[in-house]
């Protein structure tokens, strides 16, 4: 078989081949981090579990070792991939690399599945990628025996391989058939990558996968072009969301989580009622919509999509901007695993999110009125007692983000409490404050809720502090010295902290047991100062922030260049009816556009342009460059 002729010649060397190909179908110049010993292993026929965040270059870490093997003749490589989807843009981005790739799925007709599978039964595909129920199946396994047997069965590849573990968070049981590929081609090199990090459920993938034999690549888990802020939700929290996206990210790809499909959908028609391109997405939408939007998020370059967690999986849009939170996520790998989404690129990104009391309450409450058993919920707690730490935190959050990893850090320089370290103040007398009065509550065998506390801590008179006669308590209006959003925070902080609990349907509060230690006094209570506005003058006037735009640093001609390339690619985008990125991503154009290559062996230097593209689009792009 011979390989197109834009595809290097196999040398003896696998290191410097796999360099050939890095650069020349990828136009990369250099691998990253463990890319290299990884393609190493598995090109070499080893098997290897990867670990790496997302972002990080993980499909490479198969691609390239299926081009070197096919190659050498040993035919194609069987990527597992979990969702149909995203199939098609990552087969339409190796095939404008030039390699030979395909998918095999139910979105494709009689005829259109017969030519792929012929193409894969001469052995002439490189890679192919289909669901784990497709490759389970007899009919399936018998194509692979009859290729295993011709010597074309060259690799497999399983993506997202954390679906075989019931501990990880999207387990998917025809995931765990696929030991059976090992069972019957022992010799078949695999490689099984995800970005779920935590022990058990690696150990489970090795288990259940036996991948017992497989060398293990364990990337650090830092993201340090992602920027952590996390701020205090005051008044309105939409109004806060539109600040940052106006202030930071205008004209640029985002997405918003929020906990229920009504938020999302309220959420979303505000933001374009206030001009912005935004859609909702979450699984109450019909599957059709759910498809357009999720289409529409991927080729265009503005979109915010405002959705549930059920948006995200598999996306690998490389150009998110920002993740933002309005509702506290469930516990932090949720969370690293939703802001992991922004910056894939590796260009400066953020994850920004609000907090307050009632995401607090209402995440605790969710819990424990949930189904499930004592011990679980017990487990439950304890992940969101680490998130609520990482949210009151006022050290560096990423040290915190990645010792949960079990990864030690030095402080990044690159999260808002770096930044701009925060305040703190001596909360002790208020929390006493706070807790005596819920304590003369409780003495009278009467619960209440957070307004109506506050309301007699700053002696504030309503039709309630008189029906019940509070105004006479000894803690009426102790403290009239702070207001009440310092208030909120210092009874969230306390909630946090596990001092107070929230009860029942009307969230009434009840001191829990460690109470009494701050009560007497033998603790120190630090919080953090309320922020009331004061940190958005700061970091846009101390300019720290990273500009994010790949085009910035160009001059005004630059701009017309880069802005020129970008509806060229479009175009070309349509014609092939793929996301634009899969052409250029959007930082390739911008080296375009600072550089101007006076030739095509000039253009074949920038990052991102490698042999094929080249040949079918170098022409073009020196013609919109005026070259
Ligand atoms: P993951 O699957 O781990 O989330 P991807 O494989 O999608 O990550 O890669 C993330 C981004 O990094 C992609 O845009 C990819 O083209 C780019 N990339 C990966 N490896 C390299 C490399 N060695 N040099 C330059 N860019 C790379
Ligand atoms: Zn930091």
């Amino acid at each position: 078989m011979n390989p197109p002729a834009h595809l290097p010649s196999p040398t003896d060397d696998p290191q410097s081949a796999a360099h050939q190909v890095l650069s020349a179908v990828f136009g990369y110049t250099a691998f990253r981090g463990q890319q290299a010993d990884i393609v190493e292993q598995v090109a070499a026929g080893g098997d290897a579990l990867v670990l790496m965040p997302t972002g990080g270059g993980k499909s490479l870490c198969y691609q390239v070792p299926a081009i070197l093997r096919h190659q050498r003749g040993q035919g194609v490589a069987i990527v597992v991939s979990p969702l149909i989807a995203l199939m098609h843009d990552q087969v339409g981005a190796l095939e404008e690399a030039g390699v030979h790739a395909a998918f095999l799925n139910s979105s494709l007709t009689g005829e259109e599945a017969s030519r792929i599978e012929r193409e894969m039964m001469s052995g002439r595909l490189t890679l192919l990628y289909a669901a784990p129920e497709r490759i389970t199946t007899p009919r399936f396994l018998a194509q692979l025996s009859s290729l295993h047997e011709r010597g074309l069965l060259s690799m497999f590849a399983i993506d997202e391989a954390h679906c075989v573990s019931q501990w990880g968070h999207d387990f998917r049981s025809e995931y765990l058939q696929l030991s059976l590929l090992h069972e019957r081609f022992p010799d078949v090199p695999r490689v099984a990558l995800t970005a779920t990090a935590d022990e058990l459920t690696r150990a489970d993938i090795i288990e259940r996968l036996q991948l017992q034999e497989a060398r293990v690549f364990i990337s650090s888990f830092d993201r340090p072009n992602i920027r952590y802020l996390i701020v205090e939700k005051n008044g309105s929290p939409r109004e806060q969301l539109l600040r940052f996206v106006r202030d930071e990210h205008e004209g640029e790809a985002g997405v918003v989580y929020c906990q229920s499909r009504k938020k999302v959908e309220e959420t979303a028609q505000w933001l374009q009622s206030e001009g912005l391109n935004a859609l909702p997405y979450h699984a109450g939408l019909d599957a059709d919509m759910r498809r357009r939007h999720q289409d529409r998020f991927l080729r265009e370059d503005d979109l915010i999509m405002v959705a549930t967690i059920a948006f995200g999986m598999g996306i690998d849009k490389p150009d998110v901007r920002f993740v933002a939170h309005l509702d506290l996520p469930k516990n932090i790998e949720a969370y690293y695993q939703e802001t992991g989404r922004a910056g894939r690129d590796g260009a400066p990104a953020e994850a920004w999110m609000t907090y307050g009391l009632a995401d607090v309450v209402n995440q605790r409450r969710m819990i424990d009125e949930s189904p499930a058993d004592e011990t679980f919920k017990q487990g439950q707690r304890g992940k969101l007692d680490a998130l609520l730490a990482l949210a009151e935190a006022t050290d560096c959050r990423r040290v915190r983000l990645l010792a949960y990893f079990g990864e030690e850090s030095r402080p990044c320089g690159n999260c808002d409490n770096c930044l701009n370290p925060p305040q703190t103040w001596d909360a002790t007398e208020a929390a006493r404050k706070l807790l005596s009065c819920i304590y003369r509550f409780h003495q009278r065998g009467e619960r209440f809720g957070a307004g109506h506390l506050i309301d007699v801590l700053r002696g504030k008179a309503t039709d309630k502090t008189r029906q019940y006669g509070h105004e006479s308590l000894s803690t009426w209006g102790c403290g009239a010295d702070l207001s009440e959003q310092q208030w909120r925070a210092v009874l969230r902080q306390l909630i946090a902290l596990g001092h107070v609990a929230t009860e029942g349907e009307f969230n009434t509060l009840a001191l829990q047991d460690s109470a009494r230690a701050v009560l007497k006094g033998e603790v120190e209570v630090r919080l953090r100062e309320a922020e009331e506005k004061k940190s958005r003058a700061k970091s846009s006037r101390g300019g720290a922030r990273p500009r994010i735009d790949p085009a910035l640093g160009l001059d005004a001609e630059g701009q017309e260049r880069f802005e020129a390339l970008k509806a060229w690619r479009s175009e070309v985008a349509k014609e092939h009816g793929l996301p634009a990125y899969v052409i250029f991503q959007n930082t390739t154009l911008a080296e375009m556009a600072r550089v101007v290559p006076g030739d095509l062996a000039e253009l074949g230097e920038i990052s991102g342009v490698g042999a094929k593209k080249l040949e079918a689009y170098g022409r073009e792009i020196l013609r919109v460059l005026g070259r």
